[in-house]
């Protein structure tokens, strides 16, 4: 029998946690007063509950609609071991059980269907639902109709078939992609006219920015970066290419570091192998291109790092998301390159787009070279863009931590852009460099350039010096790429009065790859390690018996707790966040042995 149980007891007894976290109390009004609403809250702001309790609480079963498998996999999981009768509908599970998972369905058994939007579209489907107690629709990704998006999902633009179809169903649409453009895309294609907005703040604080350029050394940086600040934890790495993919995945591995490829070009086996392993095991670094991430919830990624340029900031802000979701310190690492830029620009440039299109992402790239090129916090830079503001700078970002040198480049800038112009403007940046430091490069005579004035003007700096000087030139716009292809620069109308000396430049100095040493992100304090590997050796033994990832047993932020309040009864630990009814029946006993076990010690 069905009885409408407060939310907040829903929020203590099932999911183990005291406060709602805004605005999710709200939200949850919402749907259980029949209206639609549409949340923005960043990842890891805790979107789920806000259909999921509403789901549970109402008789009938809630719908997900879920663009990724694994990611529904998890879910569902997750609620099992709380407790919540949960399934899902999708390709991957067998005929027996979607036999059975339409029947719990049938008879009001379920609280949760998770689905995949193909599978929901198809008439059977529908009709199913039409049958059945459905209580509301929720809407996962739901930038996913965005066809300007990254994630665009045709299917997602058939959804509004649910207004029409379940008029009276309350529906919920979630997202973690901030701009407004989207937003109002959304709104439009899903039909959620009369839906309440609810949005948070997009700021991750616990998330560390690192963002730095250099010529050379990407491979070392990052070694260095994964064995100093993240020996053993699960990471991301992403690449532009698969051939890169392979080549950075393969070094790693040679370098003794658990690093397993991801790209489309796998075989779907190995893919989802792969997945598998960084979802349940504790410290697997993938490589991967941007086809690996959306549906990506592991709670304990601790770091993402970039080893290309992203093209816009929203594929920056959505690919570092995806660290830190438990809340805990994270690090977003990035090292670019001036051929990333070079080649980002000419992709726009060559692709099949109309000029709309390439003006548009143009602008992108435009806005994210801004924030690489900054000098000011990074955190109130990425929110501005979104269109927030942060009164303060962050105090977690490399900029705030090591307040970047900076340097009067106008002559420098003065010469490169000279020798662009005295070139002919179309020269590439290594004869560019050559021309000005007089080297031996025989096309210098071919064309005759070692009788220009340039020529060999620019000794006072390093090659890697002015090739760094030509990437910021391309960052602030004042030289472009050429469209043909080659590589070569023209000088833009920004520079002319950086030429005639009527605006100077100053840049950033160096660029320090590594984030300082003593600022390790998340540490256990000596005293702590061994009750911390004894709890988290439990969590995997669990874990692997019942053929779970680790973190659907408990979150590392639920352990830290443990850690830290060190709980002596059942009664004291129930109140650990995370330790919910059902968890604490099944596991409280043999977790608060291994507890009192480390007290007696003590
Ligand atoms: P999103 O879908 O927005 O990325 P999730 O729904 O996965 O985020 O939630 C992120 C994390 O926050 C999860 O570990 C979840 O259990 C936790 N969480 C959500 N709401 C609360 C709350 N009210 N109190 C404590 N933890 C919460
Ligand atoms: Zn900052």
């Amino acid at each position: 029998m069905p009885t409408i149980t407060p939310s907040l007891e829903i929020l203590r007894h099932t999911f183990g946690y005291e406060q709602f976290r805004a605005p999710q109390e709200e939200v949850i009004a919402t749907l259980m007063s029949g209206q639609d609403a549409l949340v923005l809250m960043p990842t890891g702001g805790g979107k789920s509950l806000c259909y999921q309790i509403p789901a549970i609480s109402r008789p009938g079963a809630g719908v997900v609609i879920s663009p990724l498998i694994a990611l529904m996999e998890d879910q569902v999981n997750a609620l099992r071991q709380a407790g919540v009768a949960a399934a899902a509908l999708n390709s991957s599970i067998q005929p027996r059980e979607i036999r059975e998972t339409e029947e719990a369905l049938r008879s009001g058994q379920l609280d949760l269907l998770y689905i995949a939007p193909e599978r929901l579209l198809q008439d059977r489907t529908l009709r199913l639902l039409q049958q059945c107690q459905v209580n509301l629709f929720a809407i996962d990704e739901a930038h996913c109709v965005s066809q300007w998006g990254h994630d665009f999902r045709p299917e997602y633009l058939q959804l509004k078939v649910l207004h029409e179809r379940f008029p009276a169903i309350p529906r919920i649409a979630l997202t973690a992609t901030a701009d407004p453009k989207t937003r109002l895309e959304i709104i439009e294609r899903l039909g959620l006219q009369r839906a309440r907005i609810f949005t948070r703040s997009f700021d991750r604080p616990n998330i560390r920015y690192h963002i730095h350029s250099s010529s050379q050394g990407a491979r070392n940086a990052l070694l260095r970066f994964i064995r100093d600040h993240h020996d053993g934890e699960a990471g991301i790495v992403y690449c532009l290419s698969r051939k890169r993919v392979e080549e950075i995945a393969t070094w790693l591995q040679a370098e003794g570091l658990d690093a397993l490829p991801y790209h489309a070009g796998l075989s779907a086996d190995e893919r989802r192998r792969h997945q598998q392993r960084f979802q349940r095991d504790e410290g697997v670094i993938i490589v991967a291109t941007i086809a690996f991430g959306m549906g990506i919830d592991k709670p304990n990624v601790r770091f993402v790092a970039h080893l290309n340029l992203p093209k816009s900031i929203e594929a920056y802000y959505q690919e570092t998301g995806r660290a830190g979701r438990d809340g805990l310190p994270a690090e977003a690492w990035m090292h670019y390159g001036l051929q990333d830029v070079v080649q980002l620009r000419q992709m726009i440039q060559q692709s099949e787009a109309d000029q709309q299109r390439k003006q548009m992402e143009g602008q992108k790239l435009d806005a994210m070279l801004a924030l690489c090129e900054t000098t000011q916090c990074r955190r109130q830079t990425l929110l501005s863009y979104f269109g927030e503001t942060l009164a303060q700078p962050c105090g977690n970002c490399d900029n705030c931590l090591t307040p970047p040198a900076t340097w009067d480049a106008t002559v420098a800038a003065q010469k490169a852009l000279s020798a662009v112009h005295r070139t002919g403007q179309r020269f590439g940046v290594q004869y560019l460099v050559d021309v000005l430091l007089a080297r031996d490069d025989p096309r210098i005579q071919q064309w005759g350039h070692h009788q220009l004035r340039v020529y060999g003007i620019g000794k006072e700096l390093s090659a890697n010096a002015w090739r760094a000087l030509f990437r910021h030139l391309l960052l602030r716009g004042l030289v472009e790429v050429d469209s043909e292809g080659h590589g070569g620069l023209r000088l833009s109308p920004l520079s002319r009065p950086i030429l005639r000396g009527e605006q100077t430049l100053t840049l950033r100095q160096h660029d320090n790859a590594q984030p300082r040493k003593k600022e390790k992100v998340q540490e256990i304090p000596a005293s702590d390690k061994a009750l911390w590997e004894d709890l988290r050796q439990h969590r995997r033994a669990l874990a692997q018996t019942q053929g779970v990832p680790p973190y659907v047993i408990f979150h590392d932020a639920t352990l830290m707790e443990m850690l830290r309040l060190r709980p002596l009864s059942l009664a004291s630990l129930a109140t650990v966040p995370g330790v919910g009814e059902r968890k604490l029946a099944a596991y409280g006993e043999s977790f608060l042995a291994i507890l009192l076990n480390h007290a007696g010690r003590s």
